[in-house]
C-alpha cells in the first residue's frame, strides 16, 4: 500500500498528470476502464463517483477491485445509453429511406397510371398503325420500368426487414446485458432492485397464503481467501458460490450478485421453511465442496458461507424486508459463520443456526 501522503498531493498538477500520479500510487495499470475513472475523478464530473472514491483513495484501499466495482456501476449504463443510441438511430435511418422509397414508388405509379390511360385513350379514339407501333413500346418501357422499381423496393424492404429484426435483437441483447453481472452471469444489483419492487407488490396485492422469501448469502473471511490467493482465484469462488445459488434454485426465483461476494435469491411464492431449506442446501453444498486453483490446480482447501432469510410481511417496504435478512445473515455471522438464520418476526420466530 503506498504511504501517507499530504491530501493536496494531486492538486497542483493538470488533470493528465493527476491521473497518472493516482494510477502510480495506487499501483493500477494505466487500462481505459481505470483512465475514464480517475479522469471522471479529477475533473469532478461525477460527483457521486468523487464521493465514493474520495474515502477509498484518503484511506490508501483502492485497489483494481473496488476499480473495477465503481467502473462498472458508473460507466456501463452510460455505454448502454450510446448503444441504445446508436441502435435507434440506425432504426431512424432505416425507415426513412423506406418511407422515401415508398414515396417515390407512388410517384412512379401515377406515372404509370398516365401512361396507361393515354394508351387508352389512343385505342378508343382510333389510330393509325404508326401511332399504335410507338404507344406499345411507351408501354413496354413502362412496364420495364415499373417492375424495376418495384423489385427494388421489394429487395429494400426485405433488407430494412432484416436489418429492423436485428437491431431488435440487438436491443434486447443491450437490455440483457445491463441486467447481468458481468463476472457470474447471474442477475446484476439493478434486476434485483427491479424484481424486489415487482414481487413486493405483488405479495403485498395478493392474497395471505401468497408469501415471499429472501436469502441473503455472503462469503465467509472471503478477505482472508482474496489475501492468501489473490483477486483472480477470488474471483473463481464467487463464480463458485453463484452456480451453487443458481443450481439450486428453480425457475421462478431470481439470483442476484448483490454487492462483492454478497447474494441474494428472491424466491415468489415460498414460504419461510422452503427458503430456509434451500438456503441450508446451498451452504452444506458449498462447504462439502474441495476446491482447486484452476490455474496451477493447487488445493484452495474449501469455503464457507453465511446466509440469512426472511419473508415478508404485508406493510413493510422493500427497504425493511432486506434490512431483516441482512440481520439474519449478520446473526450467522456473529453466530459463528456457515450458518443459516430466520428472521424473527412473528409469523416466523424460529432460528435455525
Ligand atoms: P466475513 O466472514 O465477515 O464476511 O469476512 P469477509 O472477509 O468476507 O469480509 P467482507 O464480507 O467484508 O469482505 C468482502 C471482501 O470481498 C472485500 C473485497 O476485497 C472482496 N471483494 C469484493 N468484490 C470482489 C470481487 O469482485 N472480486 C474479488 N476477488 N474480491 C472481491
Ligand atoms: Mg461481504
Ligand atoms: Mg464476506
Amino acid at each position: 500500500m503506498p504511504k501517507a501522503k499530504k491530501q493536496d498531493h494531486y492538486s497542483s498538477k493538470n488533470p493528465a498528470e493527476k491521473i497518472l500520479t493516482l494510477l502510480t500510487d495506487f499501483k493500477l495499470e494505466a487500462i481505459p476502464e481505470n483512465y475514464q475513472l480517475f479522469h471522471s475523478y479529477v475533473t469532478g464530473d461525477n460527483p457521486k463517483l468523487a464521493d465514493e472514491m474520495r474515502p477509498l483513495i484518503n484511506e490508501r484501499v483502492l485497489d483494481q477491485t473496488s476499480c473495477s466495482i465503481l467502473h462498472n456501476r458508473h460507466f456501463q449504463s452510460i455505454n448502454l445509453v450510446d448503444q441504445t443510441l446508436e441502435a435507434g438511430d440506425k432504426f431512424g435511418k432505416e425507415v426513412g429511406s423506406v418511407l422515401r422509397l415508398l414515396a417515390a414508388a407512388e410517384r412512379n405509379t401515377v406515372e404509370y397510371e398516365k401512361t396507361l390511360s393515354g394508351a387508352t385513350d389512343i385505342l378508343e379514339n382510333g389510330s393509325d398503325p404508326k401511332s399504335l407501333k410507338s404507344m406499345v413500346d411507351t408501354l413496354l418501357v413502362a412496364t420495364t420500368k415499373m417492375q424495376q422499381r418495384t423489385h427494388s423496393l421489394e429487395a429494400k424492404l426485405n433488407k430494412t426487414t432484416a436489418e429492423v429484426s436485428t437491431l431488435r435483437t440487438n436491443l434486447e441483447q443491450v437490455r440483457t446485458e445491463s441486467m447481468t453481472d458481468s463476472l457470474t452471469g447471474i442477475a446484476n444489483r439493478k434486476r434485483f432492485d427491479e424484481f424486489m419492487q415487482n414481487s413486493c407488490q405483488a405479495a403485498q396485492k395478493g392474497e395471505d397464503e401468497q408469501q415471499l422469501s429472501l436469502v441473503f448469502c455472503d462469503i465467509d473471511h472471503f478477505k482472508r481467501f482474496n489475501d492468501t490467493w489473490g483477486h483472480q482465484t477470488g474471483d473463481q469462488i464467487i463464480r463458485f458460490v453463484a452456480g451453487c445459488l443458481q443450481r439450486h434454485s428453480s425457475k421462478t426465483h431470481l439470483v442476484a450478485r448483490y454487492g462483492g461476494e454478497e447474494f441474494a435469491v428472491v424466491m415468489p411464492y415460498t414460504d419461510a421453511q422452503t427458503a430456509f431449506d434451500l438456503a441450508d442446501n446451498v451452504r452444506a453444498t458449498v462447504e462439502s465442496k474441495k476446491l482447486l486453483r484452476k490455474s496451477t490446480n493447487e488445493d484452495l482447501g474449501t469455503v464457507t458461507i453465511s446466509l440469512g432469510v426472511a419473508n415478508f410481511l404485508k406493510g413493510e417496504s422493500v427497504e425493511e424486508f432486506i434490512g431483516r435478512a441482512d440481520e439474519a445473515l449478520y446473526h450467522s455471522k456473529n453466530d459463528g459463520r456457515n450458518k443459516v438464520s430466520i428472521s424473527s418476526n412473528p409469523k416466523n420466530d424460529r432460528n435455525a443456526a
